[in-house]
């Protein structure tokens, strides 16, 4: 069965060779080379000066460890326009947190003007924006959305690019991005498991003001340790090994080519959906790279096309994410996948879809 559901992913043979090598003890200097040599490389990735942490959770590790990190009597703002997005509300109440929403509809992203009314209001600490909606398949306007963090420098802007990391360029530093977040089993298609994270100085001064950290997530204890190149408890060693694969991978091909390819194989995608009388669910510039969430304005059954898909073509895709269920359905583009491996989920469709 090949995956081309917006996560997990499929994961190449080269990474999972790479994720069963045999297993090195935590605080010992094989463990430090391996994390202190894919570093630089991490930073690169990650377009900033800071030490990019590894944490051995999935991405909702990181994005409620930013919570609890940044944010401590005031008041969080959480953008929401998905699935995602919507739960970081409940978890950031479920830390204790004061929590505000901006909510637009599904299928719309978050604007920066939105964002400037609301935090007009005062009283916030931190903002959290998802850049890539996967339910929706949605990319908000990162970068005008940092433009006006601009104007509160006061507060802390955490960014989860789960669905994004490495599909288009995000300067972390140059944007002023205070935490950049992201997990192994979407956009770097690794096994799950493993979340990515760095943080900016002011972020990590904020943290040593508030009280509450926790430990597992503790900013400072990940700080402290990365500076001798190893992780506060033991981490999944497995999916280290991994990333230093995939790393190789990715700089193998260079970055910008990554970009293009990542483009291209989404443009490949959109013009199926033209071609086929479909339309998108996200308007026209603000549609995700990595994926593409499909309109079911044909109204088919989608039930039976990914039933058709499976059973005869062995290919997954989504049949649409929670409310969105028979309304969309999503395809993949993200991780490995190349003009040939598009070029088959899209002859596999044009064989399934109903008549
Ligand atoms: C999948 C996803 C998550 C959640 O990731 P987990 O690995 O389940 O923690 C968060 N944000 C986005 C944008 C996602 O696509």
């Amino acid at each position: 069965m090949k995956l081309y559901i917006p996560g997990p992913i499929e994961v190449s043979q080269k990474t999972f060779n790479a994720f069963c090598k045999p297993m090195i003890g935590h605080r010992s200097g094989d463990f430090k080379k391996l994390y202190g040599g894919i570093q630089p490389r991490l930073q690169e990735l990650f377009q900033t000066k800071q030490p990019v942490f590894l944490s051995t959770s999935s991405a909702w590790g990181v994005m409620e460890g930013s919570v609890r990190n940044l944010v401590g009597s005031g008041k969080v703002l959480n953008c929401m326009c998905g699935a995602f997005s919507d739960k970081w509300l409940d978890v950031s109440k479920k830390c204790g947190k004061q929590a505000e929403a901006l909510q637009v509809e599904w299928g719309q992203p978050i604007r920066g003007e939105q964002l400037r009314e609301k935090l007009n209001a005062g009283g916030f600490e931190a903002v959290t924006v998802i850049h890539n909606e996967t339910s929706t398949g949605v990319m908000s306007p990162l970068q005008e959305i940092c433009e006006v963090m601009r104007e509160f420098p006061e507060v802390m802007l955490i960014v989860d690019t789960v669905s994004s990391f490495s599909v288009v360029p995000i300067p972390m530093d140059e944007w002023g991005i205070d935490v950049l977040l992201t997990g192994s089993q979407k956009a770097l298609a690794m096994p799950p498991g493993l979340a990515l994270f760095s943080a900016s100085p002011k972020a990590m001064a904020r943290a040593e003001k508030v009280s509450g950290r926790g430990y597992y997530f503790d900013f400072l204890e990940f700080k402290k340790n990365q500076a001798e190149d190893m992780t506060p408890s033991t981490p999944s060693i497995s999916h280290i090994y991994a990333l230093e694969s995939k790393l190789e991978d990715i700089f193998t091909e260079g970055v910008a080519n990554r970009h293009a390819r990542h483009a291209e194989l989404n443009g490949m995608v959109a013009d199926w959906v033209r071609n086929n009388g479909f339309e998108f669910f996200a308007p026209e510039g603000f549609r995700s790279k990595s994926l593409t969430c499909v309109a079911n304005n044909r109204q088919i059954d989608v039930a039976a096309l990914l039933k058709n898909l499976k059973d005869r073509h062995g290919i997954l895709i989504d049949g649409g994410y929670g409310k969105l269920k028979g309304l969309t359905f999503r395809i993949s583009n993200m991780g490995d996948e190349s003009r040939e491996s598009i070029g088959t989920v899209l002859a596999a469709l044009d064989d399934s879809l109903p008549r």
